[in-house]
């Protein structure tokens, strides 16, 4: 008998969904792909070709290679149908027995959940109940959840959260200095996000330099459209730049991160907007994007290299608040062993990680300027070989952290 290894993972989103099929035997993947603009529905012509798009890679069984298909899917469940088929065409299919479970990214687990857990009746419930706190991102996570459990109700669907290895954060870290009846009444703390990231590139960075998790103090800085940074103190998370929602902390594509509360109560009283305008301006037309423009990173560093006055100080403040989390976090560690950049940004851009070191070489970091320019999907240090703290470049793997966790929990 075969014992099954492969978990699917699904990353839903409101109009997407983000699938891996890998095989925990090997840690291999066997297919990827994305389903998007799922419920835009209308014939291309009509919508300057805005339909969906279901784009799947095979990278096993007998037909690997990439595959596109264009054309209306109207919902999540057909979405979730439309990916079970190409993988079938693979022989790749979800009715398989090889399939040993399903893993769902899930944004928030609350204050309830700490750990991946297999989701039954109740933990749905539970997650329901935390959607006003992830107003946008639970909803689609909660369909993801619906739409895989009836095409598998025999195998264990498990969520990951994006907050739960911040859960470990002491309580000084946690609590935001207001009314504590008001706060416990409302659920209002700082939960983080981007957990899975975090905790493989903490871990990922400790294997590079070596050592186990809980021998290293590790900073990790992800720098994706979204951005966060996290203290991890031997393997575990004591603070991180995210709070209540992913609005806090560093500057990222679109969000404005850190800013005075008062601005907002500014914006209503003097400026007339509401809290949904104050809320749409500051989640999806602030960051980079507000700033300059342009929320992609090399957009703003082509304008910013072409003279570009609005990209150049867009950068220079994501870069001054990015140093301010580095310091931060090298006083909340006490002992820092390593910086470690990953996602879109962190993972590409030498000049981002040259910027956000520049000046720190007091704080032990001391970049290696041949190091920093190499490109390359591997973890690798960039720091020079006399630098107290390393600097690494990590990618992240968020998939594979999320398969990894399900597969432990359907198998212990
Ligand atoms: P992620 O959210 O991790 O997928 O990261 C997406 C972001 O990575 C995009 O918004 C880009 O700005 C950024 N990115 C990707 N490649 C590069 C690059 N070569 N240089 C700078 N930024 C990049």
């Amino acid at each position: 008998m075969t014992t099954a290894s492969r978990v699917l993972v699904l990353n839903s989103g409101s109009s997407s969904v983000k699938y891996q099929l890998l095989d925990m035997a090997d840690r291999s993947r066997l297919a990827v792909g994305l389903v998007e603009r799922i419920g835009v529905g209308a014939p291309p012509a009509k919508r300057g070709g805005q339909t969906s798009r279901l784009a799947h890679e095979a990278l096993a069984g007998p037909n690997p290679g990439r595959r596109e298909r264009v054309g209306p899917i109207a919902d999540h469940e057909a979405a979730l149908k439309a990916v079970a088929a190409e993988l079938a065409a693979d022989g790749l299919g979800l009715d398989s027995p090889e399939l040993a479970a399903v893993g769902h990214r899930v944004v928030h687990g609350g204050t309830r959940f700490t750990a991946p857990t297999v989701i039954d009746d109740e933990v749905l419930a539970e997650v329901r109940s935390l959607v006003p706190l992830a107003p946008l991102h639970n909803p689609a996570n909660i369909t993801g959840i619906e739409v895989a459990r009836a095409l598998r109700a025999d195998i264990p669907q498990v969520a990951v959260f994006d907050t739960a290895f911040h859960s470990t954060m002491p309580e000084h870290a946690a609590q935001y200095a207001i009314d504590a009846a008001t706060a416990a009444k409302y659920s209002v703390r700082r939960y983080g996000f981007h957990g899975t990231s975090h905790a493989y590139v903490s871990r990922a960075t400790a294997r590079l330099l070596g050592k186990a998790p809980e021998e290293v103090n590790v900073i990790v800085l992800h720098l994706g459209n979204g951005a966060s940074a996290s203290a991890v103190r031997g393997g575990v998370c004591v603070d991180t730049s995210m709070g209540l929602t992913p609005l806090e902390g560093l500057v990222m594509g679109t969000r404005s991160g850190d800013l005075d509360p008062a601005v907002i109560f500014h914006l209503a009283r003097v400026g007339g907007l509401s809290v949904d305008e104050i809320d749409a301006l500051l989640n999806k037309r602030s960051g980079l994007l507000g700033m300059c423009g342009d929320n992609d990173m090399r957009e703003v560093l082509r304008r910013a290299g072409e003279g570009d006055a609005a990209a150049q100080g867009a950068f220079a403040t994501y870069v001054h608040r990015l140093k301010k989390y580095i310091g931060a976090y090298a006083a909340v560690l006490g002992r820092v062993d390593a910086v470690a950049f990953t996602a879109g940004v962190g993972e590409n851009s030498p000049q981002v990680r040259e910027a956000a070191v520049d000046g720190l070489a007091e704080l032990g970091l001391v970049l290696d300027p041949e190091a920093n320019a190499v490109r390359s999907p591997e973890p690798r240090l960039i720091s020079t070989e006399y630098a107290r703290v390393a600097v690494a470049v990590v990618p992240t793997d968020e998939e594979l952290e999320i398969a990894s966790q399900a597969y432990a929990l359907v198998t212990q």
